[in-house]
């Protein structure tokens, strides 16, 4: 499954200030793919600020709003 994260890139960019980093995707560990046997934590929200956290396999981000993954 693609990184949601780093959007399969294996990398994300990050802006501080003036400048733009890029720094390796820790979700994915830079491969640009999840693997569905692993678990990780994911947030998402229902559109209502009511948060949801979930610790799993990853999730199919369509289905949520806000969703976001770590490591
Ligand atoms: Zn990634």
């Amino acid at each position: 499954m693609k990184c949601f994260n780093c959007k399969g890139e294996g990398y994300v960019k990050l802006r501080f200030e003036c400048e733009i980093a890029t720094i390796k995707c820790e979700v994915c560990d830079a491969k640009g793919k999840v693997r569905e046997n692993e678990h990780y934590h994911q947030y998402w929200d229902d559109g209502d600020n009511n948060p949801n956290f979930y610790y799993g396999p990853p999730l199919d981000p369509e289905g949520f709003k806000n969703y976001k993954i770590y490591k």
